[in-house]
This record gives C-alpha cells, sequence and structure tokens, in this order.
C-alpha cells in the first residue's frame, strides 16, 4: 500500500489555544503538541502529515477575507504534493472559511476536511483529539473531493454546515442538507451525496472585504440605519435576514423605499431567512411580494455563511451584474439544491 501524506494547516481557535490572564490566545508550536498526543495514538493508522502554521495564529473571531487567499494559496501551492488537507480552525468562522473555500477550490479531487474543537487540545479531557484524528483519516483514506467539515462524529458539507450551539460538542450541523457521513463505532460516508467529480477550477481572487453586508430585520427597523449602512459606496451586496419564508414589513413604507432606490442604483438583495431550517418562498405572504418588485433575489436554503461567501466570491470574479444575478441562482458547489 503507498503511503499516504496529507498536509496540516493550522490557523489558530480553540484546539491549539491555551489559557492566558486574559483568557484563551492561539499559541505557536501546536506541532509539537500534537505529535506528542498522536504519539499515544496508533501512529501507524495514521496518514503521514507535514503541519504548517500561520503567521500570526488567530482566534477566528478575527478572521478578514485576506485570511481566506492564504488558505486557499496554501491548498493551490501544494495540491499535488499531498493526497488531502486538514485545516484546523476556530469555531466561530468556521462555516465562513468552509464555505469560502468550496467556491475558491472548485472541482477539488481531494479532501478538504475543517476541524476544531470547544475544549483545546492542551486540557486533559477535551474533543480535539478525536476531531484532529478523524479528520486526518478522512483527509489520508477516504473518496471525499470537497471541502467538509468534520466535528464531534460528523461530516458536513462545507458550505452547508453552521456552529449551531456555542458550547455543546457537537456544535456544528447542516440544517438544509443530509450529513456527508458520521463516524461512529466506523466511518459511514454517503456517496450519493457527493459532489459530482470534475476537473479543477481554482480561482484565488482578491476580495473588497465591505462589499458584502448583512441586514437583520426586526422589528422596529428603521428606514436611517438601514440607509446608513448601505451608504457605505463600497457595499455591493446586503443580505437581508428576513423572518420565516422571506418576510418582512412592508408596511415600513420609509423602509421599502431606501431599499427600493437602493436596489436602482444597483445594490443587489439576497434574501436569505433568520430560521435555521429554511427556504425562501418571496410572494409567499403579501408582505413579501414587494421584493419581487424590487428584484430581490432569493438565497432559497443556503445558510447565512454560504450567502456570505458566495456573494463575496461572485463580486471578485465576475464580469458584470448580470452574471452576478445568474450565477446566485445556480448550484456551484453543492451550495443549493438544484432546482
Ligand atoms: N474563539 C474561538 C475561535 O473561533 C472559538 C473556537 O475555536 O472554538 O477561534
Amino acid at each position: 500500500m503507498t503511503t499516504k501524506k496529507i498536509l496540516l494547516i493550522h490557523t489558530g481557535g480553540t484546539i491549539g489555544m491555551q489559557a492566558s490572564e486574559r483568557g484563551y490566545i492561539p499559541v505557536s508550536g501546536f506541532a509539537q503538541l500534537i505529535t506528542e498526543r498522536l504519539s499515544h495514538s496508533h501512529h501507524a493508522a495514521l496518514p503521514d502529515f507535514d503541519i504548517i502554521e500561520l503567521h500570526p495564529l488567530i482566534d477566528s473571531a478575527n478572521l478578514h477575507p485576506d485570511h481566506w487567499n492564504t488558505l486557499a494559496e496554501q491548498v493551490i501551492r501544494q495540491y499535488e504534493k499531498y493526497d488531502g488537507f486538514v485545516i484546523l480552525h476556530g469555531t466561530d468562522t468556521m462555516a465562513y472559511s468552509a464555505s469560502m473555500l468550496s467556491f475558491m477550490l472548485q472541482g477539488l479531487g481531494k479532501p478538504v476536511i475543517f476541524t476544531g474543537s470547544q475544549i483545546p487540545l492542551s486540557e486533559l479531557r477535551n474533543d480535539a483529539l478525536d476531531n484532529l484524528i478523524t479528520a486526518m483519516l478522512l483527509a489520508g483514506f477516504h473518496p471525499v473531493n470537497e471541502v467538509c467539515v468534520y466535528f464531534n462524529g460528523r461530516l458536513l458539507r462545507g458550505n452547508r454546515c453552521c456552529k449551531v450551539k456555542a458550547t455543546g460538542l457537537d456544535a456544528f450541523d447542516s440544517p438544509n442538507f443530509p450529513w456527508l457521513g458520521q463516524a461512529g463505532l466506523h466511518i459511514e460516508l454517503h456517496p450519493r451525496l457527493f459532489l459530482a467529480p470534475r476537473s479543477p477550477q481554482f480561482q484565488n481572487p482578491t476580495f473588497n472585504s465591505q462589499a458584502v453586508a448583512i441586514l437583520p430585520i426586526y422589528p422596529g427597523i428603521n428606514a436611517q440605519s438601514v440607509a446608513a449602512l448601505i451608504s457605505n459606496t463600497d457595499v455591493k451586496a446586503v443580505i437581508l435576514r428576513s423572518y420565516g419564508v422571506g418576510n418582512l414589513p412592508d408596511e415600513n413604507s420609509e423602509f421599502i423605499e431606501v431599499l427600493s432606490q437602493a436596489a436602482g442604483r444597483g445594490i443587489l438583495f439576497f434574501n436569505i431567512s433568520q430560521c435555521i431550517q429554511a427556504d425562501i418562498i418571496q410572494g409567499q405572504y403579501a408582505c413579501s411580494t414587494v421584493l419581487n418588485e424590487i428584484g430581490v433575489i432569493s438565497g432559497a436554503e443556503m445558510t447565512v455563511e454560504a450567502a456570505f461567501c458566495k456573494l463575496h466570491y461572485l463580486l471578485a470574479t465576475c464580469q458584470s451584474p448580470a452574471e452576478i444575478r445568474q450565477q446566485l441562482g445556480i448550484n456551484l458547489v453543492g451550495e443549493i439544491d438544484t432546482p
């Protein structure tokens, strides 16, 4: 059997953190801790691995779109050298990074598995060791050709998952798409759910970090605060986090007028539900019919993280607003159900 070799890319996050006077902080030198902890495991059953660290390591709450370029660059540059990749990442924004890498690394022929933990590997009792070991096995030995998150026994499509628990060890779920696999007594995968193989089409574009804004709808929302949000001329697209199947207060005419004028100036509005298990049906209720009239695009059942990253990706790679609108409705990498 040929030896498999994977690359671990450590970005920071709880998995490699240590306690400090100000709370948990990322510390370098994780490679040594991993090697130490894995020496108690059945090392021969693991793929060979190299490990690199981001400089500086981050708490993923500090993630910035530039970090996606760094991550994608590492995978693209070393793509031929390794059989798979594990990205160790903080849980706070892991769903954003996994979503974005799925768009940047379309047509992957190898696994790119994000994982992390709720308790650091340096603690006696932790969820880090199992997440790490299983992610390594998935990246080294399993025919997964896409960006996934592995966490607490669940293998999830990267652009379908979200962090659903702040403290529970089962922190991630995929509310609108089945799990790609689960690790219990055995690792069981569901290949019928995997993306169809296709040739790699990797892109590592420059992002404008201000280009996408998120606007949660809430009772009493007022036109002025919405106008302030979109007065930043760098904002090109706004995710409306609407109620239920895409509803919002249509009787607030000043608010609707601000949306309508902004849409007329070319700002693109993308409708995503505040519900975790979601679908958008604009016009199901009269209060959302106005969105069809303004030209708001339905985000269907996409997670807010996938919607945010898809907008950033398309704004950075498409040639025209018409192309962006058209691509938003297309299933690029399994982020929405194919109509
Ligand atoms: N704040 C941490 C981070 O996202 C939380 C975690 O990793 O669980 O980096």
